[in-house]
């Protein structure tokens, strides 16, 4: 599969942190680009089958995942329903960030902003702890979505 310009970036961060760049690595990178969407493994295993023309391994794709959450390119997404999702963050090399997910389209989009300094002060001051990292997940319906 042809690497669009605007992937390039991604696959180089991946390269530079001594990932190997597989067709099935490209692949994901590109299919998770292209769409913003979250998806969960298996669906991204049955969609980048497709795309490849030959049936990838589920272990594979969650081996593929684990190494794009590692170099900071992919996000999961924790769901009461048990099943991890996952997608691509489009400013990985932006510091400390969030990400709005729409839970009707499921499209993902950057909030580049971070508001935990309140919490770290909180935590200081009344608990006199100190906080060294957070989890937030902001989730709702987005403009597009609203409208309908
Ligand atoms: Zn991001
Ligand atoms: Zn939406």
């Amino acid at each position: 599969m042809h690497t669009g310009v605007k992937t390039e970036q991604f696959i180089r961060i991946l390269r530079n942190q001594g990932c190997r760049i597989t067709p099935v690595v490209t692949s994901v990178v590109n299919y998770l680009f292209k769409t913003g969407m979250v998806r969960s493994a298996q669906e991204l295993r049955d969609d980048v089958s497709g795309l490849l023309g030959y049936q990838v391994n589920l272990a594979t794709m969650y081996r593929v995942l684990d190494r794009l959450l590692q170099c900071g390119i992919v996000c999961s997404m924790h769901k009461t329903d048990g099943i991890m999702r996952y997608y691509l963050c489009r400013n990985p090399q932006q510091g400390e960030h969030h990400h709005f997910i729409c839970s009707s389209c499921m499209r993902v989009q950057e909030v580049p902003v971070c508001f935990s300094e309140g919490f770290s002060r909180y935590v200081e001051e009344k608990l006199h702890a100190t906080v060294d990292s957070h989890f937030i997940q902001l989730e709702g319906l987005c403009a597009s979505c609203r409208k309908l």
